[in-house]
């Protein structure tokens, strides 16, 4: 099954500037000083064209860092490479933005250059909170944002929050749940805080400064998931949410994020910029992370490939079994004998019967999903199916 040199439909570009860095974040990331923006979008240009002849793109995804950062002129010769590339068949293109870099101008040129979805990281409406994790932007700005991108005419929108901050109440998640949630945006992604190591939020953990609350986050996540049911949103993935508005039966909601869709069912997609990961047919790549060092290689007509790595087929299913079990319908027998080449009750029976007993996951017919609790611990059951 692997090896098979099929066109690769999913991209995702890095852009790796922000601002400023939000205390929690572990991403790649800096400020985007002197020429390197200009450098940066030309060698991505380029790295694009590396790999055009590979491509046929049904999923494009910018993340970061803050691709809302770009000006209007780096996003203009950006649009006219990715359109060059003959997104016809092209079904999502998602661009993330912080609140506090997007203008009615930009918003109306991504619009028009082809994007059809846009992801804001909006992570807290409590304006203490937002000071707290270095959020560059307010409430209000939340809002403005908003509205700017459903006056430009993006019908999928995304927000994205956190829970378990330290100093967050179960009252002023709930506040900000429910304020989110009255914007109407088409999906919703929420994330437990992650103390990851090199951050300044890390840092005052380790310091004692605050207590991290297990139970709390427990809860919150519960509320989570009560609430964004209640409110029409389906639970699709551990920390994803999606309007459906179809009114067949589905496994996957009709607003869920087709891009990551294709990462946890074990899809091949490339990945470009500093730092981006790429899996295709069983060899990952892993770009090198510093911006200047990735310019110079493209630069040289070289690839910018920190760590290149060979899978062999039980590791990369392994790997796969995992991703995927972090969708609410997990995985169905037959499918994933076709995506991978092996058999999940013959290898991982035993891993299987384990999390059933220890109420983390189900059998059922023809399929093996994490039960809520297995979902809220996904990382650990995930884990054991790794080899
Ligand atoms: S805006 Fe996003 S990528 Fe940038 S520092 Fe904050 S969390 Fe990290």
């Amino acid at each position: 099954m692997f090896g098979v040199l099929a066109p690769v439909e999913s991209l995702y570009l890095h852009v790796p500037f922000c601002a400023s860095k939000c205390s929690y974040c572990a991403f790649f990331s800096h400020q985007p000083e002197g020429e390197i923006v200009d450098r940066y979008v030309s060698a991505l240009v380029k790295e694009l064209e590396m790999v055009s002849g590979e491509l046929q793109l049904r999923t494009v995804f910018f993340g970061g860092g803050t691709p809302s950062i770009l000006s209007m002129h780096h996003w203009e010769k950006i649009l006219v490479a990715v359109g060059a590339l003959g997104v016809d068949e092209v079904n999502e293109w998602t661009v993330e933005c912080n609140p506090a870099t997007l203008s009615k101008d930009k918003a109306m040129l991504l619009k028009e250059g082809g994007v059809t979805r846009v992801s804001m990281g909006v992570q807290s409406m409590d304006p203490d909170l937002l000071v707290r994790l270095g959020r560059v932007h307010s409430r209000d700005m939340v809002y403005k944002s908003y509205d700017i991108l459903r006056d430009a005419g993006f019908e999928r929108v995304n927000l994205d929050l956190m829970f378990a901050i330290p100093g967050q109440s179960m009252k002023v998640w709930g506040d900000t749940l429910g304020e989110v949630i009255a914007m109407k945006p088409d999906h919703l992604s929420c994330y437990e805080v992650i103390y990851e190591q090199d951050t300044p939020l890390y840092e005052k953990m380790n310091a004692g400064e605050f207590d991290v609350k297990e139970d709390l986050a427990c809860d919150m996540f519960e509320e989570l998931v009560r609430l964004a049911e209640a409110e029409g949103y389906h639970q699709y993935e551990v920390a994803n949410f999606a309007r459906h508005y179809g009114v067949e039966t589905f496994e996957i909601p009709d607003e869920a994020c087709r891009h990551n869709v294709n990462y946890w069912c074990g899809g091949d997609y490339h990945g470009l910029g500093p730092s981006a990961t790429g899996y295709v047919s069983g060899r990952r790549t892993t770009n090198v992370r510093n911006t200047t060092a990735y310019c110079d290689a493209i630069e040289s007509d070289q690839r910018a490939f920190d760590e290149v790595e060979e899978l062999t087929g039980l590791k990369r299913a392994g790997e796969i079994a995992a991703f995927g079990l972090r969708m609410n319908r997990g995985w169905p027998f037959e499918r994933f004998n076709q995506v991978t080449g092996f058999d999940l009750r013959e290898q991982w029976r035993r891993v299987m019967i384990d999390l059933v007993d220890r109420g983390l996951g189900v059998m059922e017919p023809g399929r093996f999903r994490l039960t809520p609790k297995g979902l809220r611990f996904a990382d650990s059951s995930g884990a054991e199916f790794l080899v």
